[in-house]
C-alpha cells in the first residue's frame, strides 16, 4: 500500500515532464494569442455544484465523483471536469460585469472514479476554454479552432473534428416526445441509468457507452432534424465558419455530449488510433448553465481536452515532442580547494542564468566526466590544484570537444558569452 499510488493515477516522472512543459507552453501561447486569459480555480467545490452544473442524469454525477465530508461537516466533491467551477468562479467574482465576452482557459487535474484503462484513468487532467457572454456561432467556431489549431501545431493532422445541434430547450420539448415515445416501446432492452434517465434527460440515453442500449439505439429519431429556426440558422452559422476556417468536419447526429447542460453547439474531436477511448477533446455550448447556478442570463461555450488521452494519440501517431537542451555547464572539481571553487562559480553562474551541476558525491575524474557526459551538457569546466595554481581553469566543449584555457578571475563572463 505504503509504495503503491491508488489505481487510475499515474506518476509523472522528471524523465517525461518535458513533454507536458512542452504541451502546457502551446496551449497557453495559442489560446493568448486567440485572447484568452488563464483562470485557476480550486481541486475541490461544494458537491451541490457539480450536481447542478454538470446534471443529475450524468455518469460523472452519478457514480464517478470523489465525495467526501470534510471536518466542518461539508459536503465537498474534489474537481470531475473543469466548467462547473469556472462558471462558478464567473458569477461569485462578477466578472460578468465586466467587457463582454470573458474568454477563459485552463489547466487543471480533474478526478472520476471510473474504470482505468488506456486514456481513462482516475486523476487525470484536461485544457478547457470557456466563453461567457457571446451566442453568435463565430465563437463556437473560435473555441473549436482553438482546439484545431493546438493539434495542428503539434503536427497532428488526422484528428476528425465531428459536429453536431442538440437544439435548444424549446426544440428539445418537441423532440423529446418523439424520443420518448420511441424508448417507451423498448425499455426493457435499456440498462438501470437509462431508465432512470428517461424521465429526466432522454436524450443522454443517446450517449450511453452500454452495448444493449446502443443496439436500442439503432434507429432512434435523432435531434438535429428535429431543431427550430433559430437552432438550424445558428448551426449553419457554425458550418459556414469553420469552412470560412478551412476546417474540415462532419456532422453526427449521435454527438449528444455527456452533460446535461448543453444545448445547440456539441461537437467531438476523435482520434481514431487510440481505441475505444478515442475523443481527445469535447466541448460545446451551454447557454442556460449560467443561470442554472444562480448567475445572470449568459450563453456559455467551451471544451475541455484530455492531456493523458493527448499524450497517447502523439505517441500513436509517431510524435515526439522536442527534447530540451541539457544542462549548460557541468563542473568537474578535483580536491577540496578545487570543489570549493566549484561551488563558488556554479552559484555565480546559476545567479546570472547558466543551468550549472556539480559532483556532490566526491566522484572520480573519470566519473565526474561521465555524470557530466550523462547530463547531456554544453560544457565541462575541469578545476584542479594545478589549475587553481595558475589561476586558469580548462573550459572543454562537450559537442566539439575543443578544450581551453580561461583565466579563474574571468570565468563567469566568459562562459556566459559562449553560453548565450
Ligand atoms: P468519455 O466519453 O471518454 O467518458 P467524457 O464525455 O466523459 O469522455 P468529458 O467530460 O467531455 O469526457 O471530458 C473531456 C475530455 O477529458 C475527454 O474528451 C477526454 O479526453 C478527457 N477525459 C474524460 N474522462 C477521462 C478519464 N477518466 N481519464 C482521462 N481522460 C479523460
Ligand atoms: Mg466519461
Amino acid at each position: 500500500m505504503l509504495t503503491k499510488a491508488p489505481r487510475g493515477t499515474k506518476d509523472v516522472l522528471p524523465s517525461d515532464i518535458y513533454r507536458w512543459t512542452y504541451l502546457e507552453n502551446m496551449f497557453r501561447d495559442i489560446c493568448e494569442k486567440f485572447g484568452y486569459r488563464e483562470i485557476r480555480t480550486p481541486i475541490f467545490e461544494h458537491t451541490e455544484l457539480f450536481k447542478r452544473g454538470v446534471g443529475e442524469t450524468t455518469d460523472i454525477v452519478q457514480k464517478e465523483m470523489y465525495t467526501f465530508t470534510d471536518n466542518g461537516g461539508r459536503n465537498i466533491t474534489l474537481k470531475p471536469e473543469g466548467t462547473a467551477p469556472v462558471v462558478r468562479a464567473f458569477i461569485e467574482n462578477k466578472l460578468y460585469a465586466d467587457v463582454q465576452p470573458t474568454k477563459l482557459f485552463y489547466n487543471t487535474p480533474c478526478f472520476r472514479y471510473e474504470r482505468p484503462q488506456a486514456g481513462r484513468l482516475r486523476a487525470f487532467h484536461q485544457f478547457g476554454v470557456e466563453v461567457f457572454g457571446a451566442s453568435n456561432p463565430s465563437v463556437d467556431a473560435e473555441v473549436i479552432s482553438i482546439a484545431m489549431t493546438f493539434f495542428e501545431s503539434l503536427s497532428l493532422n488526422n484528428l476528425e473534428l465531428k459536429i453536431n445541434s442538440i437544439g435548444c430547450s424549446k426544440c428539445r420539448k418537441d423532440y423529446n416526445k418523439v424520443l420518448k415515445k420511441f424508448l417507451q416501446e423498448r425499455m426493457d432492452n435499456l440498462c438501470k441509468t437509462c431508465v432512470e434517465r428517461y424521465e429526466k434527460n432522454p436524450m443522454r440515453i443517446i450517449d450511453c457507452k452500454n452495448k444493449d442500449c446502443q443496439e436500442v439505439l439503432n434507429d432512434v429519431p435523432l435531434i438535429t432534424y428535429y431543431i427550430c429556426e433559430e437552432c438550424k440558422d445558428h448551426f449553419e452559422g457554425l458550418q459556414k465558419i469553420l469552412t470560412l476556417m478551412g476546417l474540415g468536419f462532419e456532422i453526427n447526429p449521435r454527438i449528444v455530449r455527456g452533460l446535461d447542460y448543453y444545448n445547440r453547439t456539441a461537437f467531438e474531436i476523435i482520434s481514431k488510433e487510440i481505441g475505444s477511448q478515442s475523443t481527445v477533446c469535447g466541448g460545446g455550448r451551454y447557454d442556460g448553465l449560467v443561470e442554472d447556478i444562480g448567475g445572470p442570463e449568459t450563453p456559455g461555450v467551451g471544451f475541455g481536452l484530455g492531456i493523458e488521452r493527448l499524450i497517447l494519440t502523439l505517441e500513436k501517431n509517431n510524435i515526439e515532442i522536442p527534447t530540451p537542451r541539457g544542462l549548460e555547464v557541468f563542473i568537474v572539481a578535483m580536491g577540496s580547494r578545487a570543489h570549493d571553487k566549484a561551488l563558488e562559480i556554479s552559484y555565480k553562474l546559476r545567479k546570472n542564468g547558466v543551468s550549472v551541476d556539480i559532483d556532490h558525491l566526491g566522484r572520480s575524474l573519470k566519473a565526474q566526466f561521465k555524470y557530466s557526459n550523462k547530463l547531456n551538457s554544453l560544457y565541462t569546466i575541469v578545476i584542479g590544484d594545478d589549475e587553481l595554481d595558475r589561476g586558469t581553469i580548462s573550459l572543454k566543449n562537450m559537442d566539439t570537444g575543443n578544450q581551453e584555457e580561461i583565466k579563474l578571475d574571468s570565468v563567469v563572463d566568459e562562459v556566459i558569452e559562449r553560453v548565450k
